[in-house]
């Protein structure tokens, strides 16, 4: 028999982190609009007390330490507005450089990199997409780093790297091993500090969708020189560690949308006339929480999990853009304006469907998967949920 019951002790966490954003995020959103920043001192103070801080980080790092599973419970609570994953500091990107640094990080990285992160003192940014090239297939960055004696030195140009504008570090993707090496172990993860002359941060990108602390940024490399201690893992393996931390972000990222759909019952319960999309979007998100539950218990299970996060990554992101634009349509003209937070939704739910990897790719690697299982085993099961 599956038992789908959530554990005590996750859904005691849970039940704190909703109560957690309905009293004490959702009012200060309605206050603050998209000015998140001015409000974040007090409400990161309200989540210390209400002992929610660090919900992603082990105990030693003052965390509560859960895994995958209580991630995904607490993340579609969190999802219900921007603000509150940076309340309890777990907010994209510095909840999955956190990982990464667990990781991967030495202990002396550890200390001057994860420390301040985990105390909420500095952000930091993922740099791996650039302009200029189909950054979808990750084979094609062009930002090389070179050895220079005991360092390496950076060249190129990142754009769209998410908070950027005065993060203390970027965790950066570099080309550092020639064309005889196989395409996937030719890059490497460096740790750049934003007071490094050769870092300069470009401009801010504007968007259609909500700004966030610190923006979507253009930055140039130019002559950036690090230490040895700055390369993050060994040389080659920046795509490997890059799964590490994009696998568990990907699903991070659909778990809170989950929670920025839910956020559209409560409003549409009253319009019974279009009963029939309530119900379109309910069979969406019933869909959706499974695919994300299912994925997170798969990775804390130590089972294979990449077709199943490309799956919730494709489905979660485009059902999101569904049910928001249903809710848009069933409150009309008040759906449309700046008087309800569905127009800003909309705009973000957009960009869903593009970063950490388009649909179209996602769709491309889960026919793979397919085609791969099938010639393998003679079936598609396993690459079709695995489920019996
Ligand atoms: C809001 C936002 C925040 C972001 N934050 C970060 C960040 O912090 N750090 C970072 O490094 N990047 C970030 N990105 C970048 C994001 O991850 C990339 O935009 C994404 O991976 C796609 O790469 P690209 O833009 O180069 O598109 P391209 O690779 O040029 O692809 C363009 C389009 O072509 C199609 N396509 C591409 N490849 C295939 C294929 N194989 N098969 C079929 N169709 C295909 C898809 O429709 C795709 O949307 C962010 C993007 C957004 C929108």
């Amino acid at each position: 028999m599956i038992d789908f019951t959530i554990p005590p002790e996750l859904e005691d966490v849970r039940a704190r982190v909703a109560a957690f954003v309905e009293d004490q995020v959702l009012p200060v959103e309605t206050r603050a609009g998209s000015n998140v920043e001015s409000e974040l001192a007090s409400l990161r103070a309200a989540a210390r007390r209400a002992g929610l801080w660090n919900p992603h980080l082990p105990p030693e790092w003052d965390g509560l330490g859960l895994g995958v599973l209580g991630m995904a419970l607490v993340s579609q609570e969190l999802g219900a507005s921007a603000l509150a994953p940076f309340a309890l500091n777990c907010m994209a990107p510095d909840e999955g450089n956190m990982h990464l640094l667990l990781h991967a990080g030495s202990e002396d990285q550890r200390e001057r990199f994860l420390r301040p992160l985990a105390e909420g003192r500095v952000r930091s940014c993922f740099a791996m997409t650039e302009r200029d090239v189909a950054s979808s297939d990750p084979i094609q960055l062009r930002t090389t780093a070179a050895r220079d004696g005991n360092g390496w030195i950076l060249d190129g140009e990142k754009w769209f790297i998410t908070g950027a504008e005065g993060a203390a570090f970027a965790i950066v993707v570099a080309k550092t091993e020639g064309d005889e090496a196989p395409p996937r172990e030719r890059y490497t993860l460096f740790v750049v500090e934003g007071s490094n002359p050769g870092w300069r941060v470009v401009r801010e990108i504007p968007v259609m969708g909500t700004q966030v602390p610190g923006g979507h940024c253009e930055v140039r490399l130019e002559r950036c020189r690090v230490g040895a201690e700055a390369l993050l893992g060994a040389p080659g393996q920046g795509f490997l560690l890059s799964q590490v931390r994009l696998g568990p972000a990907r699903l991070a990222h659909a778990m809170r949308w989950i929670g920025t759909a839910q956020r559209f019952g409560k409003p549409l319960v009253r319009h019974e006339a279009v009963a029939w999309m309530l119900a379109d979007s309910a069979m969406e998100l019933y869909a959706a929480r499974l695919m994300v539950l299912n994925g997170a218990w798969r990775i804390d299970s130590g089972k294979e999990f990449r077709q199943e996060i490309a799956f919730a990554k494709v489905f979660v992101s485009e059902a999101l853009g569904r049910i928001v634009d249903r809710a848009l349509q069933v409150c009309g003209s008040l759906g449309y304006s700046g008087d309800l937070p569905l127009e800003r939704f909309y705009r973000d739910a957009r960009a869903a469907r593009i970063y950490d990897g388009p649909s179209e790719v996602h769709r491309m690697v889960i026919a793979r998967n397919l085609a791969r299982a099938f010639i393998e085993r003679g079936s598609t099961r396993g690459a079709a949920g695995d489920l019996a």
